[in-house]
């Protein structure tokens, strides 16, 4: 007997887990996927925070295919002058807080805060990491040691030697940042964690920390940036500047980019002496820039942090009328378009999840906290989609 794609997925590409949702996908449009027998699929995770502008936006296909027809690849990272990546670095200097002038060029949110750490290392001269509990920043050698969770990270020791974690959101535990200190790394949101919000003025109050001590403040707005948490970056809705900005997922549409984002003149101590002190093949890819550029031009026509926030608040007010009618739902949170509702039990969000898929809405849960199911949707959705997905997640749970 043929085998079927499925039985091919399973038995030929490397599992992540035992249990993949396992859609066979084969073309998605805005906040639609389609599956090879014919489904569709209301889409609200965006591939865990990635085609913020929906899937194939129009002006996104067209400026891949403009730029896939010009040159993919010339030679690595930081030699030939390629206008998408020029383009991309001037529009994202703009939406940047004031100060953060420059992006390097990488291709993996891991690769980012790897990056960051090793900048950090370099320019204080300290070895000290403090990171959070609950805290993911990829899986990479580095941004694991920061992976606020043991269970995580305990199979692959030895990691960074010198890493402290801190409670995200305790205003005591800042003291722990100290001279011995390099960088603090936060996401200002946590996400994967359970879609944590910080307290009011606590971004704030760890920025001044790290400015008294001396130590690198990177905010990993892998998931947060590119208008999730309702602005450019989450940096901009907290009015805090950090030193560093590490950026992915929906920086680059759907394509593979990603970046540090910082002042010009702390780029380049990085990478200078010795030179190449931190190289990559494809970091900053053209088709990615490109498609990268032409979101931040949608973002921006389409007013779609002000619809993110607008439709955030609509669909958070609803979740919370669901909240209302039962005890299964315990906490509704979010900012932007960035939103969790917690369940009394992970069983209880698992099968959420199972049953909204069912129905043809597609939801997650988050990694740290399974009992946290997600809301990330496109930000291009409309309020009809939301009362949609709102309607199948109040039936998931009856
Ligand atoms: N940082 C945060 C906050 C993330 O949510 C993720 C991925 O989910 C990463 C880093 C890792 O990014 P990547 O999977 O591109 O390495």
């Amino acid at each position: 007997m043929m085998s079927t794609l499925h039985d091919d997925f399973i038995r030929h590409v490397g599992q992540t887990s035992p249990f993949p949702n396992g859609i066979e996908v084969e073309r998605a449009e805005g906040c639609w996927i389609y599956d090879c027998a014919g489904r569709c699929y209301l889409d609200m995770i965006a591939g865990i925070s990635v085609v913020n502008v929906g899937h194939c936006h129009p002006r996104v296909m067209e400026a891949v295919r403009r730029q896939a027809g010009l040159y993919a690849h010339t030679m690595v990272y930081g030699e030939h002058v390629q206008a998408p990546q020029v383009e991309l670095a001037r529009e994202i200097a703009r939406v940047a807080p004031e100060g953060l002038d420059a992006v390097y060029f990488l291709t993996t949110g891991a690769e980012a805060n790897d990056a960051a750490l090793k900048m950090a290392v370099k320019l204080t001269g300290r070895r000290g990491i403090c990171a959070f509990h609950n805290s993911y920043h990829g899986d990479t050698l580095g941004a694991l040691a920061c992976f606020g969770a043991e269970s995580y990270r305990g199979p692959f020791r030895s990691l960074l030697p010198d890493v402290t974690f801190l409670s995200f959101g305790s205003f005591s535990d800042l003291e722990r940042i100290d001279g011995t200190t390099a960088a603090v790394i936060v996401e200002p949101v946590q996400g994967e964690g359970g879609i944590q919000i910080p307290p009011d003025g606590w971004l704030a109050a760890l920025r001044a920390r790290c400015g008294e001590t001396d130590a690198l403040l990177i905010f990993d707005e892998v998931q947060t940036g590119f208008g999730r948490a309702g602005d450019w970056f989450a940096a901009r809705r907290y009015h805090v500047t950090p030193d560093v900005i590490t950026a992915a997922k929906g920086m680059g549409a759907g394509y593979p980019l990603a970046g540090l984002i910082a002042s010009r003149e702390m780029l380049w101590r990085f990478a200078a002496e010795p030179p190449f002190s931190h190289i990559t093949t494809f970091g900053g890819n053209p088709v990615s820039c490109a498609a990268g550029l032409a979101s931040i031009g949608v973002i921006r026509d389409e007013n779609l942090l002000e619809h993110a926030n607008r439709m955030g608040q609509l669909l958070m007010e609803k979740l919370e009328q669901c909240a209302g009618q039962g005890p299964q739902i315990r906490h509704v949170r979010g900012v932007g378009f960035m939103i969790g509702v917690e369940l009394d039990s992970a069983q209880r969000a698992r099968t959420a999840v199972y049953r909204c898929r069912q129905m043809g809405v597609l939801l997650e849960t988050t990694l740290l906290n399974g009992c946290v199911v997600r809301f990330s949707p496109p930000l291009i959705i409309t309020a009809e989609q939301c009362l949609e997905a709102v309607d199948a997640f109040a039936r998931s749970l009856t």
